[in-house]
């Protein structure tokens, strides 16, 4: 099996704020990857495809929220290198285009309570015991797999000068891929994650192993919470759409931005800073909001 490289170029970011401070912004537009294998979720599973493969299992099975897209993203990679797919979804049965798309892409969807939906290993076991070609990736393809894929966007030519990153974080899979990256290949870059859940401190104890100064993470843009938003951040997505042409979610990618703006604006980055932001997608969950 060949898992193509994803496409995902950089792009200026020109705002006047940036340009009054002296900062350059660039997105690394993973967003472009696919329209359903986005940005993050692609570069997370593809050792999970690979060590399935290996391991000779023709399912793969995972879990996710009702609008999850790493749920979209597993369908549609399961349906492009030929596995079948199973979603755990947390919470009681419901429709929508999300999880009509994981159908339309073979996902069999098995809706569980939130008290069964925590113990993932549990549930893996009740439903796949007996069927030895069954896969297991973790929610959100995160895990020391996930963050394998992460790391080798550090490798990429393009990616070997800035001084900081910008990322939002959800499991942190994806930032904690990106300081592997930069530790890996010997970067001075910075990872800063914006944490889009609220009270979730504590996960500052999974970073222990990472160098001190080569990340840093921003409790302070949750916005109220997990998929939560005042009608601030609804009015900045509208905004920077109309202005840029580019979408950002509300759950994770508007905070990212929106994070990065105020930092600015508080002159946090010193003038000349070369700042590059991941837009991980997302873009699917707009039309629930
Ligand atoms: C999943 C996701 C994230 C969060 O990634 P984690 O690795 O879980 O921290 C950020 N942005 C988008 C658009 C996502 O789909």
């Amino acid at each position: 099996m060949h898992i193509h490289k994803p496409y995902a170029p950089l792009e200026a970011l020109e705002l006047d704020l940036f340009t009054q401070k002296n900062i350059q912004v660039s997105l690394k537009r993973e967003d472009y990857s696919h329209p359903f294998i986005s940005g993050n979720k692609w570069r997370k599973l593809k050792y999970h495809l690979l060590q399935a493969e290996q391991e000779n299992k023709k399912l793969l099975v995972t879990f996710g929220g009702t609008y999850s897209n790493h749920l979209l993203a597993t369908a549609a990679a399961a349906a492009k290198y030929n596995f079948k797919s199973f979603g755990f979804v947390r919470g009681e049965e419901v429709e929508n285009h999300v999880l009509k798309l994981c159908q339309l892409f073979g996902m069999q969807i098995q809706f569980v309570d939130r008290t069964a939906y925590q113990q993932k290993e549990i549930l893996f076991q009740r439903y796949f015991s007996s069927d030895p070609t069954a896969f297991f990736i973790p929610e959100g393809g995160s895990g020391n797999l996930g963050e394998m894929g992460v790391s080798e966007i550090m490798q990429e030519s393009d990616m070997q000068n800035f001084d900081v990153l910008f990322a939002s974080v959800g499991t942190g899979g994806t930032l904690k891929g990106l300081i592997k990256g930069i530790q890996d290949n010997n970067l001075s870059t910075k990872a800063h994650g914006i944490v889009v859940l609220k009270g979730a401190e504590n996960m500052l104890q999974e970073y222990a192993h990472f160098k001190q100064d080569s990340f840093q993470l921003h409790f302070q843009f949750h916005g109220g919470g997990y998929a939560k938003y005042t009608t601030e951040l609804q009015q900045f997505q509208h905004k920077f759409a109309s202005q840029t042409g580019i979408l950002l979610d509300l759950v994770y990618e508007a905070k990212l931005i929106w994070a990065l703006i105020k930092l600015v604006e508080s002159d946090y980055f010193l003038p000349g800073t070369n700042i590059c932001a991941l837009h991980n997608g997302g873009n699917i969950g707009i039309l629930s909001s």
